[in-house]
């Protein structure tokens, strides 16, 4: 946020915590965004965390979407009740994912594709730093190929790349999809009453203007249902 504009915010009441959101929960009527460093409450959410770069980062990824390979744990970790699965990514929200699956699944591995861990995975988690080259399994995920020509199988991977996004934090809150897309109506609003999306994360024309302008829509909007719904 540019200086003036924090400096405006924090002289009207606004907080800002500077912090990673891994996981958004909703009861129905508030919301709590999970954060590495604390728990965010609120009546009204909106979630403007930018284009979502990380999608299908391999070869035949899109087609096994819902066929083995998740972006969810909270949501898929029961279909992988006692078996063993793969987890692609190496940060934070990884680890979040990660810990959420050891609660169900056999084991974890963490398949980091060529880069360090930056977070701290338990001694239980495997960790592969081998370059991968795509998937296997055709209508249905099996494993992965490496680039240095082997394959292991796995049962389900769950995809856990940079932080969570909006679409990832939509599903958690359990946020209405149609054919992939995040449902929004003309104020920018989930299939959730209170939770919104804006900017470049409602995955429309990739402009500042576009993301500031939906911005000020949603926080209208969100603003009115807060009025409404005291
Ligand atoms: C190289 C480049 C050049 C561009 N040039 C132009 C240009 O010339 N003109 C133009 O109009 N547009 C340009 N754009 C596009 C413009 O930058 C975006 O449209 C605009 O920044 C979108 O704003 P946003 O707030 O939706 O997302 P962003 O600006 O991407 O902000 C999203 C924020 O959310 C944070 N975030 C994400 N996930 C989490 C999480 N889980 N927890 C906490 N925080 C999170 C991110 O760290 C980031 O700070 C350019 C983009 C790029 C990449």
């Amino acid at each position: 946020m540019p200086l003036v504009g924090k400096k405006q915010a924090l002289e009207l009441g606004a907080s800002i915590a500077d912090d990673e959101v891994m996981d958004l929960m909703f009861d129905g009527r508030d919301f709590v965004a999970k954060g590495l460093v604390g728990d965010y409450h609120g009546r009204v959410c909106i979630m403007a965390t930018g284009a979502a770069r990380k999608k299908h980062p391999l070869p035949g990824m899109e087609a096994l979407e819902g066929h083995g390979v998740s972006y969810c744990a909270v949501c898929d970790s029961f279909f992988y009740k006692g078996k063993n699965v793969a987890v692609l990514g190496s940060g934070e929200y990884a680890l979040h994912e990660t810990q959420e699956l050891l609660q169900v699944v056999s084991s974890v591995t963490l398949l980091t594709n060529g880069v360090e861990p930056t977070a701290p995975f338990p001694d239980k988690v495997r960790i592969d730093k081998r370059h991968l080259q795509g998937l296997v399994g055709e209508g249905a995920f099996q494993g992965v190929h490496y680039e240095d020509g082997t394959e292991e199988n796995f049962d389900g991977l769950f995809v856990a790349l940079g932080s969570a996004n909006a679409t990832d934090l939509a599903l958690k809150a359990g946020a209405a999809f149609d054919q992939g897309k995040l449902v929004l109506d003309e104020n920018l609003q989930t299939s959730l009453p209170g939770l919104y999306a804006a900017g470049d994360c409602t995955g429309g024309i990739l402009q500042v203007s576009i993301a500031v302008g939906e911005g000020a829509r949603a926080a209208l909007a969100a603003i009115k249902y807060l009025r409404e719904n005291k």
